[in-house]
Protein backbone atom coordinates (compact mmCIF):
# COMPACT_ATOMS: atom_id res chain seq x y z
CA UNK A 1 0.00 0.00 0.00
CA UNK A 2 1.20 4.05 -1.11
CA UNK A 3 1.37 6.37 1.71
CA UNK A 4 -1.73 8.16 1.34
CA UNK A 5 -1.39 11.31 3.19
CA UNK A 6 -4.97 12.88 2.78
CA UNK A 7 -5.96 9.68 4.72
CA UNK A 8 -3.45 9.91 7.38
CA UNK A 9 -4.27 13.81 7.82
CA UNK A 10 -0.24 14.51 7.66
CA UNK A 11 1.67 16.30 5.67
CA UNK A 12 2.71 15.26 2.51
CA UNK A 13 6.63 15.26 2.53
CA UNK A 14 7.33 13.44 -0.28
CA UNK A 15 10.12 15.04 -2.92
CA UNK A 16 10.62 17.78 0.33
CA UNK A 17 14.36 18.33 1.04
CA UNK A 18 14.20 16.94 4.56
CA UNK A 19 17.75 17.75 5.86
CA UNK A 20 18.07 20.48 8.44
CA UNK A 21 22.03 20.68 9.16
CA UNK A 22 21.23 22.62 12.63
CA UNK A 23 18.59 20.21 13.60
CA UNK A 24 21.80 17.48 13.11
CA UNK A 25 24.26 19.53 14.66
CA UNK A 26 21.86 20.20 17.85
CA UNK A 27 21.21 16.50 18.38
CA UNK A 28 24.97 15.31 18.00
CA UNK A 29 25.76 18.25 20.69
CA UNK A 30 22.91 17.49 23.00
CA UNK A 31 23.28 14.01 23.81
CA UNK A 32 25.74 11.97 26.12
CA UNK A 33 26.62 8.42 26.17
CA UNK A 34 26.79 6.54 29.28
CA UNK A 35 26.98 3.10 30.22
CA UNK A 36 23.43 2.18 30.73
CA UNK A 37 21.77 4.49 27.90
CA UNK A 38 24.41 3.04 25.61
CA UNK A 39 23.76 -0.67 27.00
CA UNK A 40 19.82 0.08 26.30
CA UNK A 41 20.02 1.33 23.11
CA UNK A 42 22.15 -1.75 22.08
CA UNK A 43 19.46 -4.49 23.49
CA UNK A 44 16.80 -2.33 22.13
CA UNK A 45 18.51 -2.86 18.30
CA UNK A 46 18.88 -6.41 19.83
CA UNK A 47 15.12 -6.62 19.78
CA UNK A 48 15.26 -5.17 16.14
CA UNK A 49 13.87 -2.18 16.62
CA UNK A 50 15.18 1.22 14.43
CA UNK A 51 16.79 3.58 16.43
CA UNK A 52 16.03 7.42 16.77
CA UNK A 53 17.82 10.44 15.52
CA UNK A 54 18.77 10.97 18.96
CA UNK A 55 19.61 7.43 19.91
CA UNK A 56 22.13 7.09 16.80
CA UNK A 57 23.50 10.22 18.09
CA UNK A 58 24.05 8.94 21.70
CA UNK A 59 25.88 5.95 19.81
CA UNK A 60 28.16 8.15 18.21
CA UNK A 61 29.01 9.99 21.30
CA UNK A 62 30.10 6.82 22.70
CA UNK A 63 33.83 6.84 24.10
CA UNK A 64 36.45 3.97 25.00
CA UNK A 65 35.30 0.90 26.57
CA UNK A 66 31.62 1.48 25.09
CA UNK A 67 32.60 1.53 21.75
CA UNK A 68 33.69 -1.82 21.83
CA UNK A 69 30.29 -2.97 23.49
CA UNK A 70 28.40 -1.09 20.36
CA UNK A 71 30.46 -3.50 18.08
CA UNK A 72 29.74 -6.49 20.30
CA UNK A 73 26.30 -5.42 19.79
CA UNK A 74 26.38 -5.19 15.94
CA UNK A 75 28.34 -8.60 15.56
CA UNK A 76 25.27 -10.15 17.58
CA UNK A 77 22.98 -8.24 15.56
CA UNK A 78 24.63 -9.06 12.15
CA UNK A 79 24.80 -13.15 13.23
CA UNK A 80 20.85 -12.53 14.47
CA UNK A 81 19.24 -10.65 11.27
CA UNK A 82 22.00 -11.93 8.67
CA UNK A 83 22.98 -15.14 10.07
CA UNK A 84 26.73 -15.89 8.66
CA UNK A 85 26.10 -15.48 4.64
CA UNK A 86 28.06 -12.52 2.76
CA UNK A 87 26.44 -11.77 -0.61
CA UNK A 88 28.43 -11.39 -3.21
CA UNK A 89 28.59 -9.15 -6.08
CA UNK A 90 30.62 -6.98 -9.03
CA UNK A 91 30.76 -3.20 -10.40
CA UNK A 92 30.58 -3.43 -13.90
CA UNK A 93 31.68 0.41 -14.98
CA UNK A 94 29.82 0.84 -18.87
CA UNK A 95 31.25 4.48 -19.10
CA UNK A 96 32.99 7.63 -17.51
CA UNK A 97 32.07 10.00 -19.39
CA UNK A 98 30.89 12.68 -17.46
CA UNK A 99 29.85 16.69 -17.60
CA UNK A 100 29.98 17.04 -13.63
CA UNK A 101 32.71 18.59 -11.51
CA UNK A 102 33.06 16.35 -8.71
CA UNK A 103 36.58 16.90 -6.96
CA UNK A 104 36.88 13.45 -5.50
CA UNK A 105 36.28 11.95 -9.00
CA UNK A 106 38.95 10.56 -11.87
CA UNK A 107 35.72 10.82 -14.01
CA UNK A 108 35.44 14.25 -13.60
CA UNK A 109 34.75 16.59 -16.55
CA UNK A 110 37.98 18.79 -16.00
CA UNK A 111 40.23 16.23 -15.72
CA UNK A 112 41.95 15.86 -18.90
CA UNK A 113 44.12 13.13 -17.69
CA UNK A 114 41.18 10.68 -18.01
CA UNK A 115 40.63 8.62 -21.25
CA UNK A 116 36.81 8.71 -21.35
CA UNK A 117 35.48 5.88 -23.14
CA UNK A 118 32.05 3.92 -23.19
CA UNK A 119 31.65 -0.09 -23.81
CA UNK A 120 30.56 -0.55 -27.39
CA UNK A 121 27.41 -3.65 -26.80
CA UNK A 122 29.89 -6.19 -28.19
CA UNK A 123 32.64 -4.86 -25.38
CA UNK A 124 29.85 -5.44 -22.80
CA UNK A 125 29.13 -8.63 -23.78
CA UNK A 126 32.83 -9.61 -23.25
CA UNK A 127 32.88 -8.11 -20.17
CA UNK A 128 29.49 -9.84 -18.88
CA UNK A 129 31.23 -13.04 -20.39
CA UNK A 130 34.17 -12.83 -18.55
CA UNK A 131 32.62 -12.26 -15.48
CA UNK A 132 29.85 -15.30 -15.86
CA UNK A 133 33.30 -17.09 -16.22
CA UNK A 134 34.58 -16.27 -12.72
CA UNK A 135 31.21 -17.40 -11.71
CA UNK A 136 29.26 -13.73 -10.92
CA UNK A 137 25.45 -13.93 -10.83
CA UNK A 138 25.15 -10.37 -9.47
CA UNK A 139 26.39 -7.10 -11.27
CA UNK A 140 25.95 -3.22 -10.54
CA UNK A 141 26.16 -1.02 -13.58
CA UNK A 142 27.77 1.87 -13.58
CA UNK A 143 28.01 4.99 -15.38
CA UNK A 144 29.16 9.00 -15.18
CA UNK A 145 26.28 11.65 -15.37
CA UNK A 146 26.68 12.64 -19.55
CA UNK A 147 23.97 12.49 -21.96
CA UNK A 148 24.93 9.64 -23.46
CA UNK A 149 24.23 8.00 -20.50
CA UNK A 150 20.40 8.62 -20.32
CA UNK A 151 17.43 6.49 -18.83
CA UNK A 152 16.86 4.63 -22.61
CA UNK A 153 20.67 3.17 -22.72
CA UNK A 154 20.83 2.54 -19.16
CA UNK A 155 17.81 0.14 -19.80
CA UNK A 156 19.56 -1.38 -22.82
CA UNK A 157 22.26 -2.54 -21.21
CA UNK A 158 20.40 -3.62 -17.91
CA UNK A 159 18.45 -5.90 -20.90
CA UNK A 160 21.54 -6.28 -22.94
CA UNK A 161 23.32 -7.75 -19.72
CA UNK A 162 20.54 -9.68 -18.69
CA UNK A 163 20.94 -11.55 -22.24
CA UNK A 164 24.51 -12.49 -22.21
CA UNK A 165 24.43 -16.56 -20.98
CA UNK A 166 27.85 -17.89 -21.26
CA UNK A 167 27.79 -21.82 -20.81
CA UNK A 168 25.89 -22.05 -17.31
CA UNK A 169 26.45 -18.71 -16.77
CA UNK A 170 24.14 -15.55 -16.39
CA UNK A 171 23.56 -12.54 -14.43
CA UNK A 172 20.24 -12.66 -12.44
CA UNK A 173 20.52 -9.57 -11.05
CA UNK A 174 21.85 -6.15 -12.15
CA UNK A 175 21.52 -3.24 -9.78
CA UNK A 176 22.62 0.63 -11.07
CA UNK A 177 24.65 3.20 -10.15
CA UNK A 178 23.86 6.30 -12.54
CA UNK A 179 22.61 9.66 -12.15
CA UNK A 180 19.47 10.84 -10.16
CA UNK A 181 17.03 10.63 -13.11
CA UNK A 182 13.24 12.43 -13.30
CA UNK A 183 10.24 10.62 -12.61
CA UNK A 184 9.63 8.91 -16.26
CA UNK A 185 13.29 8.19 -16.51
CA UNK A 186 13.34 6.06 -13.70
CA UNK A 187 10.07 4.44 -15.00
CA UNK A 188 12.20 3.61 -18.13
CA UNK A 189 14.82 2.12 -16.37
CA UNK A 190 12.48 0.28 -13.80
CA UNK A 191 10.93 -1.90 -16.49
CA UNK A 192 14.33 -2.68 -17.97
CA UNK A 193 13.89 -4.88 -14.52
CA UNK A 194 16.75 -3.52 -12.17
CA UNK A 195 17.31 -4.65 -9.01
CA UNK A 196 18.68 -1.97 -6.87
CA UNK A 197 18.98 1.48 -8.14
CA UNK A 198 21.44 3.43 -5.71
CA UNK A 199 22.74 6.64 -5.47
CA UNK A 200 24.79 8.54 -2.61
CA UNK A 201 24.16 11.56 -1.31
CA UNK A 202 28.05 12.02 -1.23
CA UNK A 203 27.79 14.28 1.72
CA UNK A 204 24.59 15.15 3.41
CA UNK A 205 25.58 18.92 4.44
CA UNK A 206 24.44 21.51 1.99
CA UNK A 207 26.91 23.96 2.48
CA UNK A 208 30.13 21.26 1.72
CA UNK A 209 28.45 19.38 -0.94
CA UNK A 210 28.70 22.64 -2.58
CA UNK A 211 32.84 22.86 -2.09
CA UNK A 212 33.42 19.91 -3.70
CA UNK A 213 30.45 19.81 -6.64
CA UNK A 214 31.63 22.48 -8.94
CA UNK A 215 29.54 21.80 -12.10
CA UNK A 216 27.21 20.04 -14.13
CA UNK A 217 23.75 18.90 -12.85
CA UNK A 218 25.39 17.32 -9.70
CA UNK A 219 25.78 20.70 -7.86
CA UNK A 220 22.17 20.39 -7.58
CA UNK A 221 22.34 19.34 -3.56
CA UNK A 222 17.84 18.64 -4.06
CA UNK A 223 17.48 17.03 -7.00
CA UNK A 224 19.90 14.54 -5.64
CA UNK A 225 18.44 14.29 -2.02
CA UNK A 226 15.11 13.80 -3.34
CA UNK A 227 15.87 11.71 -6.38
CA UNK A 228 14.84 7.97 -4.34
CA UNK A 229 11.78 9.56 -3.70
CA UNK A 230 11.43 10.01 -7.30
CA UNK A 231 12.54 6.73 -8.45
CA UNK A 232 9.58 5.57 -5.74
CA UNK A 233 7.53 7.09 -7.11
CA UNK A 234 8.14 5.87 -10.82
CA UNK A 235 7.82 2.17 -8.60
CA UNK A 236 11.13 1.56 -7.83
CA UNK A 237 10.99 0.61 -3.98
CA UNK A 238 14.42 -1.05 -4.09
CA UNK A 239 16.56 1.77 -3.57
CA UNK A 240 20.45 2.14 -1.74
CA UNK A 241 21.32 5.27 -0.48
CA UNK A 242 25.37 6.24 0.61
CA UNK A 243 27.28 8.60 1.49
CA UNK A 244 30.80 9.68 0.50
CA UNK A 245 33.16 9.32 3.79
CA UNK A 246 35.88 11.71 3.92
CA UNK A 247 33.82 15.15 2.45
CA UNK A 248 32.37 15.99 5.77
CA UNK A 249 32.29 15.14 9.59
CA UNK A 250 31.95 11.15 9.66
CA UNK A 251 29.24 11.51 12.74
CA UNK A 252 27.33 14.10 10.69
CA UNK A 253 26.95 11.80 7.13
CA UNK A 254 25.73 8.72 9.51
CA UNK A 255 22.96 11.23 11.12
CA UNK A 256 22.06 12.11 7.21
CA UNK A 257 21.87 8.52 6.13
CA UNK A 258 19.91 7.72 9.31
CA UNK A 259 17.59 10.94 8.45
CA UNK A 260 17.47 9.18 4.74
CA UNK A 261 16.07 6.02 5.74
CA UNK A 262 13.18 8.20 8.34
CA UNK A 263 12.39 9.77 5.24
CA UNK A 264 11.68 6.71 2.74
CA UNK A 265 10.17 4.84 5.48
CA UNK A 266 7.63 7.75 6.72
CA UNK A 267 6.74 8.40 2.75
CA UNK A 268 6.86 5.29 1.18
CA UNK A 269 6.33 2.79 3.68
CA UNK A 270 9.79 0.97 2.71
CA UNK A 271 13.70 1.99 4.05
CA UNK A 272 16.34 1.41 1.86
CA UNK A 273 17.17 -1.98 0.64
CA UNK A 274 20.93 -0.75 1.11
CA UNK A 275 23.69 1.50 2.69
CA UNK A 276 27.25 1.82 1.40
CA UNK A 277 29.83 4.37 3.26
CA UNK A 278 32.28 4.32 1.32
CA UNK A 279 35.44 6.32 2.05
CA UNK A 280 37.63 8.75 -0.22
CA UNK A 281 40.39 6.77 -1.91
CA UNK A 282 43.18 7.97 -4.11
CA UNK A 283 42.28 9.46 -7.89
CA UNK A 284 43.04 11.00 -10.79
CA UNK A 285 43.51 14.65 -10.17
CA UNK A 286 42.02 14.46 -6.41
CA UNK A 287 41.15 17.64 -5.43
CA UNK A 288 40.47 17.38 -1.52
CA UNK A 289 41.96 18.39 1.27
CA UNK A 290 41.90 15.26 4.08
CA UNK A 291 40.61 17.31 7.38
CA UNK A 292 37.95 15.07 7.26
CA UNK A 293 39.28 11.88 6.42
CA UNK A 294 38.00 8.71 8.16
CA UNK A 295 40.52 6.82 10.49
CA UNK A 296 40.20 2.96 10.25
CA UNK A 297 38.62 2.82 13.68
CA UNK A 298 36.01 5.46 13.45
CA UNK A 299 35.10 3.45 10.73
CA UNK A 300 34.59 0.05 12.31
CA UNK A 301 32.80 2.04 15.20
CA UNK A 302 30.32 4.19 12.10
CA UNK A 303 29.64 0.89 10.39
CA UNK A 304 28.63 -0.86 13.94
CA UNK A 305 26.83 2.08 14.87
CA UNK A 306 25.20 2.42 11.37
CA UNK A 307 23.70 -1.92 11.78
CA UNK A 308 22.61 -1.03 15.07
CA UNK A 309 20.26 1.86 13.80
CA UNK A 310 18.86 0.36 10.52
CA UNK A 311 18.92 -3.57 11.58
CA UNK A 312 16.96 -4.66 8.49
CA UNK A 313 18.89 -3.17 5.65
CA UNK A 314 21.86 -4.47 3.94
CA UNK A 315 25.49 -2.95 4.00
CA UNK A 316 27.66 -3.08 1.42
CA UNK A 317 31.40 -2.29 1.65
CA UNK A 318 33.51 -2.52 -1.07
CA UNK A 319 37.05 -3.08 -2.66
CA UNK A 320 37.55 0.48 -2.10
CA UNK A 321 38.93 -1.25 1.36
CA UNK A 322 41.91 -3.37 1.85
CA UNK A 323 41.29 -7.27 2.26
CA UNK A 324 42.23 -6.60 6.38
CA UNK A 325 40.05 -3.61 6.66
CA UNK A 326 37.51 -5.31 4.74
CA UNK A 327 37.57 -8.57 7.07
CA UNK A 328 37.12 -6.75 10.38
CA UNK A 329 34.44 -4.50 9.52
CA UNK A 330 32.68 -7.21 8.22
CA UNK A 331 32.07 -8.68 11.59
CA UNK A 332 30.34 -5.50 12.42
CA UNK A 333 27.39 -6.02 10.34
CA UNK A 334 28.52 -6.29 6.91
CA UNK A 335 25.72 -7.95 4.30
CA UNK A 336 27.25 -7.70 0.94
CA UNK A 337 30.82 -7.17 -0.80
CA UNK A 338 32.45 -7.50 -3.68
CA UNK A 339 34.78 -9.58 -5.08
CA UNK A 340 37.27 -9.67 -8.30
CA UNK A 341 36.40 -6.37 -8.85
CA UNK A 342 38.02 -4.18 -11.82
CA UNK A 343 37.20 -0.54 -12.24
CA UNK A 344 38.89 -0.21 -15.51
CA UNK A 345 36.61 -0.06 -18.20
CA UNK A 346 36.81 -3.02 -20.19
CA UNK A 347 38.56 -5.00 -16.95
CA UNK A 348 37.41 -7.83 -16.69
CA UNK A 349 37.88 -9.16 -20.39
CA UNK A 350 41.53 -7.89 -20.79
CA UNK A 351 44.58 -9.80 -20.55
CA UNK A 352 45.12 -11.03 -16.66
CA UNK A 353 48.38 -9.16 -16.69
CA UNK A 354 47.21 -5.20 -18.02
CA UNK A 355 48.41 -3.08 -15.03
CA UNK A 356 45.49 -1.09 -13.18
CA UNK A 357 45.19 2.25 -15.27
CA UNK A 358 44.14 5.26 -12.59
CA UNK A 359 43.13 6.91 -15.87
CA UNK A 360 40.39 4.75 -16.71
CA UNK A 361 39.13 4.40 -13.18
CA UNK A 362 37.25 6.28 -11.43
CA UNK A 363 39.64 5.74 -8.21
CA UNK A 364 41.87 3.16 -7.01
CA UNK A 365 41.06 -0.22 -5.08
CA UNK A 366 43.02 -1.81 -2.34
CA UNK A 367 41.14 -5.03 -2.80
CA UNK A 368 42.58 -6.80 -6.07
CA UNK A 369 41.92 -10.55 -5.06
CA UNK A 370 40.19 -12.32 -7.41
CA UNK A 371 36.30 -13.71 -6.64
CA UNK A 372 37.71 -17.22 -6.19
CA UNK A 373 40.17 -16.01 -3.48
CA UNK A 374 37.93 -14.08 -1.86
CA UNK A 375 35.40 -17.04 -1.50
CA UNK A 376 38.48 -19.32 -0.03
CA UNK A 377 38.89 -16.33 2.71
CA UNK A 378 34.90 -16.10 3.38
CA UNK A 379 35.11 -19.46 3.59
CA UNK A 380 38.18 -19.52 6.29
CA UNK A 381 36.21 -17.34 8.30
CA UNK A 382 33.17 -19.30 8.90
CA UNK A 383 30.89 -17.14 6.22
CA UNK A 384 28.75 -18.62 3.90
CA UNK A 385 29.39 -16.82 0.24
CA UNK A 386 26.03 -15.97 -1.36
CA UNK A 387 25.18 -15.74 -4.86
CA UNK A 388 21.37 -16.08 -4.20
CA UNK A 389 18.51 -13.72 -6.23
CA UNK A 390 15.65 -15.20 -5.04
CA UNK A 391 13.57 -12.69 -3.08
CA UNK A 392 14.10 -10.28 -5.74
CA UNK A 393 13.05 -12.67 -8.83
CA UNK A 394 9.77 -13.80 -6.68
CA UNK A 395 8.88 -10.40 -5.90
CA UNK A 396 9.94 -10.41 -2.28
CA UNK A 397 10.91 -6.40 -2.30
CA UNK A 398 9.87 -2.82 -0.97
CA UNK A 399 7.60 -2.88 1.76
CA UNK A 400 6.19 -6.66 1.28
CA UNK A 401 9.43 -8.16 2.77
CA UNK A 402 11.49 -6.74 5.43
CA UNK A 403 13.78 -9.99 6.54
CA UNK A 404 13.47 -9.56 10.01
CA UNK A 405 9.71 -9.40 9.92
CA UNK A 406 9.46 -12.86 8.98
CA UNK A 407 10.48 -14.92 12.13
CA UNK A 408 13.19 -18.23 10.49
CA UNK A 409 13.55 -16.01 7.35
CA UNK A 410 17.22 -17.07 6.97
CA UNK A 411 16.83 -20.79 8.31
CA UNK A 412 14.13 -21.02 5.62
CA UNK A 413 15.16 -19.25 2.59
CA UNK A 414 18.83 -17.18 3.22
CA UNK A 415 20.86 -19.93 3.96
CA UNK A 416 19.41 -22.60 2.25
CA UNK A 417 19.81 -20.09 -0.91
CA UNK A 418 23.62 -19.41 -0.23
CA UNK A 419 23.93 -23.33 -0.18
CA UNK A 420 22.46 -23.74 -3.16
CA UNK A 421 24.18 -20.47 -4.99
CA UNK A 422 27.45 -22.05 -3.39
CA UNK A 423 27.12 -25.15 -5.07
CA UNK A 424 26.57 -23.76 -8.04
CA UNK A 425 29.56 -21.95 -8.05
CA UNK A 426 32.01 -25.64 -6.79
CA UNK A 427 29.93 -27.36 -9.16
CA UNK A 428 30.57 -24.92 -12.43
CA UNK A 429 33.93 -22.57 -11.16
CA UNK A 430 35.88 -23.74 -8.12
CA UNK A 431 39.21 -25.27 -8.10
CA UNK A 432 39.21 -29.07 -6.35
CA UNK A 433 40.94 -27.15 -3.53
CA UNK A 434 38.23 -24.85 -3.25
CA UNK A 435 35.46 -27.26 -4.17
CA UNK A 436 36.27 -29.67 -0.74
CA UNK A 437 36.38 -26.26 1.18
CA UNK A 438 33.21 -25.11 -0.39
CA UNK A 439 31.19 -28.34 0.31
CA UNK A 440 32.50 -28.96 3.97
CA UNK A 441 31.34 -25.76 4.80
CA UNK A 442 28.12 -26.93 3.13
CA UNK A 443 27.67 -29.63 5.03
CA UNK A 444 28.70 -27.76 8.09
CA UNK A 445 26.10 -24.68 7.42
CA UNK A 446 23.47 -27.70 6.81
CA UNK A 447 23.69 -28.71 10.39
CA UNK A 448 22.06 -25.64 12.27
CA UNK A 449 18.66 -26.01 9.84
CA UNK A 450 15.88 -28.72 10.64
CA UNK A 451 15.45 -32.59 8.94
CA UNK A 452 12.79 -31.90 6.44
CA UNK A 453 15.31 -28.95 4.88
CA UNK A 454 17.99 -31.09 4.74
CA UNK A 455 16.82 -33.62 3.05
CA UNK A 456 15.02 -31.01 0.51
CA UNK A 457 18.40 -29.08 0.13
CA UNK A 458 20.33 -32.41 -0.39
CA UNK A 459 17.95 -33.23 -3.32
CA UNK A 460 18.25 -29.85 -4.93
CA UNK A 461 22.35 -29.90 -4.74
CA UNK A 462 21.38 -33.57 -6.69
CA UNK A 463 20.01 -31.56 -9.31
CA UNK A 464 22.63 -29.39 -9.16
CA UNK A 465 25.48 -31.92 -9.66
CA UNK A 466 22.81 -33.28 -12.55
CA UNK A 467 22.93 -29.94 -14.46
CA UNK A 468 19.97 -28.37 -13.33
CA UNK A 469 20.28 -24.42 -12.43
CA UNK A 470 18.90 -21.64 -10.80
CA UNK A 471 17.33 -22.74 -8.08
CA UNK A 472 15.85 -21.67 -5.25
CA UNK A 473 13.11 -21.34 -2.33
N1 LIG B 1 28.10 9.26 -11.73
C1 LIG B 1 27.15 8.74 -10.85
C2 LIG B 1 27.10 9.48 -9.55
O1 LIG B 1 27.96 10.31 -9.31
O2 LIG B 1 26.20 9.20 -8.79
C3 LIG B 1 27.33 7.30 -10.51
C4 LIG B 1 28.61 6.67 -10.37
S1 LIG B 1 29.88 7.28 -9.38
C5 LIG B 1 30.85 6.64 -10.65
C6 LIG B 1 29.75 6.17 -7.94
C7 LIG B 1 30.21 6.66 -6.60
O3 LIG B 1 31.61 6.51 -6.48
C8 LIG B 1 30.00 8.10 -6.30
O4 LIG B 1 28.66 8.31 -5.90
C9 LIG B 1 31.00 8.38 -5.20
O5 LIG B 1 30.42 8.22 -3.92
C10 LIG B 1 32.05 7.28 -5.38
N2 LIG B 1 33.39 7.86 -5.60
C11 LIG B 1 33.72 8.82 -6.48
N3 LIG B 1 35.04 9.12 -6.36
C12 LIG B 1 35.54 8.34 -5.38
C13 LIG B 1 36.85 8.20 -4.78
N4 LIG B 1 37.88 8.94 -5.15
N5 LIG B 1 37.00 7.27 -3.80
C14 LIG B 1 35.95 6.51 -3.40
N6 LIG B 1 34.71 6.61 -3.92
C15 LIG B 1 34.50 7.52 -4.90
FE1 LIG C 1 30.81 12.12 -12.62
FE2 LIG C 1 29.79 10.54 -10.69
FE3 LIG C 1 32.42 10.99 -10.88
FE4 LIG C 1 30.85 12.94 -10.11
S1 LIG C 1 31.16 10.98 -9.01
S2 LIG C 1 32.49 13.13 -11.63
S3 LIG C 1 29.05 12.54 -11.31
S4 LIG C 1 31.15 9.91 -12.33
Amino acid sequence: MKFNPEKLSIPDRRMEPFIDPAEIWSILENTRADKVRVRELIAKSLSKERLTMAETATLLNAEGDLVEEIKAGARELKKKVYGNRIVLFAPLYIGNKCTNNCQYCGFRVTNKEARRKTLTDEEISGEVEALEDNGQKRLILVYGEHPEYGPEYIAHTVRLVYGIKKERGEIRRVNINAAPLDIDGFRTVGRAGIGTYQIFQETYHPEAYSWYHLGGKKKDYNWRLTALDRAQEAGIDDVGIGALFGLYDWRYEVMGLVRHTNHLEACYNVGPHTISFPRIKDASALNIDPKYYVNDDNFKKLIAILRLAVPYTGLILTARESPDVRHEAMAFGVSQIDGGTKLELGGYSASKNAEQNLNREQFKINDERSLADVIDELIDNDYIPSFCTACYRLGRTGEHFMEFSVPGFIKRYCTPNAILTLSEYIVDYASPELAEKGWKAIEKNMADLDEGMKQSIRKKIERIRNGERDLYY
